[in-house]
């Protein structure tokens, strides 16, 4: 199936969209898609989360999205400042009404089971959705958060995207090789190829529409985390520091007394900015995860504000980015439960830096040199966020993700695209890694820096 620009930047809210994002739309599509005549017989709904989310859906917020999504809220529909109340007044009334149509009684405590032990066989993030009618059990289905809000059935079909639908863009591709063999026969610049793609699906202005919409959103983002103080929520007492480093920033920039890395420093903030709002819960785009989605706004806020980035130069940084995140997807994975946090980040980061790439002029060799460098020296990262909440090692890592990307940019224009390793490769390699990546690294919090906070 081909990925789109529109599969790959998802709005939606944090803290993990494969945890919260994917897990969200798999209960309300449980509810949804249930034969006619069958929401109203249900007295008792359950649902068993396996693997990663077992482990650390109670930090990522799994049980909530669980709850809004049985109660028919979506990802990128819901008010932000409607979840907590939403929450606590099921979790108050022991009530929840699915899909705002009937009313059942509602446990978090019994209907939400973690189970730690067992392992469904597609994927790690597996979820069990079962309804009852008294005793007796009148549906069941099985689902996979398979990373960046994607979610899976049994048969490995995309839920969401209706059965049997394979779109078909002009130039379908599978690798980056693919891609770049197409632009030279076609004579056509790898952005224009994308784009074809796209508007061939949707029209250009539906398109476009739909970018300044991921871009806005974006931007939002970073502006609400640069003004948001206070503590993060998931016990860790982690406090937001975007606002602060950006009231020195501002200060040191009226003082003339800028040094050249500080331009580093406003990259991480914006960075930072995004997952603190992540971490809070708050609205930000899946680019490629929610994990990673400080990496694509930062970059492209850089390019924006230092390299005087026009609107259309930010569409067509999201659309190559969006490519390299696909690739990623098909080839290996973006998700951190797979192949550990090369698969978010590292993801994440080769996005921007073809991005970035693309708006500094690059060549389309030089776009895929920078993709590969950045995520060539993110791989074999793990996953091992403290606590299961996506704050530490996540927020500072998006900012390091997205500072690589910059210089992955950078060196690849320096360059005439001609290098040793291929971006193709280096996505081969992150599937490899991750395969061989013991799982208590792949977003369990069961090692690595997870357990080092507890020891100390
Ligand atoms: S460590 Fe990386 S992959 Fe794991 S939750 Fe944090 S951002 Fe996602």
């Amino acid at each position: 199936m081909y990925i789109s620009v529109f599969d790959l930047f998802k709005i939606g809210i944090g803290p993990s969209s494969s945890h919260t994002v994917g897990p969200m739309r798999a209960a309300r599509r449980f509810v949804f898609e249930l034969p006619a005549g069958t929401l109203e017989r249900i007295t008792r709904i359950t649902v068993t989360l396996h693997g990663s989310l077992a482990h650390t859906g109670r930090g990522h917020g799994t049980d909530t999205a669980m709850m809004l999504g049985f109660a028919g809220e979506l990802p990128d529909e819901v008010e932000v400042e409607r979840v907590p109340v939403i929450i606590a007044e099921t979790r108050a009334q022991q009530r929840l009404s699915l899909l705002g149509k009937h009313v059942i009684a509602f446990n978090p405590a019994t209907n939400i089971i973690f189970n730690v032990r067992d392992l469904l066989p597609i994927h790690s993030n597996g979820m069990t959705f079962r309804a009852y009618q008294g005793e007796t059990q009148i549906a069941e289905r099985i689902m996979y958060s398979i990373g960046g809000g994607f979610v899976v059935d049994e048969d490995e079909v995309f839920v969401g995207a209706p059965r049997g639908d394979e779109r078909a863009p002009p130039f379908a591709f599978n690798t980056m090789r693919a891609l770049l063999n197409m632009t030279e026969r076609e004579n056509i610049r790898l952005v224009n190829l994308l784009q074809a793609n796209e508007f061939a699906l949707r029209s250009e202005a539906e398109t476009n529409e739909f970018l300044d919409r991921v871009i806005a959103t974006m931007f939002a983002c970073i502006d609400r985390g640069l003004v948001t103080d206070g503590m993060l929520p998931g016990g860790l007492k982690v406090m937001r520091r975007a606002a602060g480093i950006h009231q020195k920033l501002i200060a040191e920039r009226s003082h003339q007394a800028n040094l050249p890395h500080q331009i580093m420093d406003w990259v991480s903030v914006y960075a930072i900015a995004v997952n603190e709002e992540n971490a809070a819960g708050g609205r930000v785009v899946t680019a490629p995860t929610n994990g990673a989605a400080g990496v694509v706004p930062a970059v492209m806020r850089y390019a924006r504000d230092f390299c005087n980035a026009t609107q259309q130069q930010l569409r067509d940084y999201l659309l190559v980015a969006s490519s390299v995140g696909a690739l990623c997807k098909m080839n290996a994975s973006i998700s951190g439960a797979e192949v550990g946090c090369q698969g978010e980040v590292g993801s994440a980061s080769a996005m921007a830096a073809a991005g970035l790439a693309q708006v500094l002029g690059a060549t389309d060799t030089q776009i895929e040199n920078a993709a590969e460098i950045a995520l060539e020296h993110h791989l074999g990262m793990t996953c091992d966020p403290i606590g299961g909440l996506v704050q530490i090692p996540c927020i500072e890592r998006n900012a390091m993700g997205a500072i690589k990307a910059i210089s992955a940019a950078s060196l690849a224009l320096r360059g005439d695209g001609i290098h040793h390793v291929t971006l193709d490769q280096a996505i081969d390699t992150m599937r490899r890694t991750g395969a061989d990546m013991q799982t208590q690294y792949k977003e369990t919090s069961l090692g690595g820096l997870a357990v080092r906070l507890v020891e100390c």
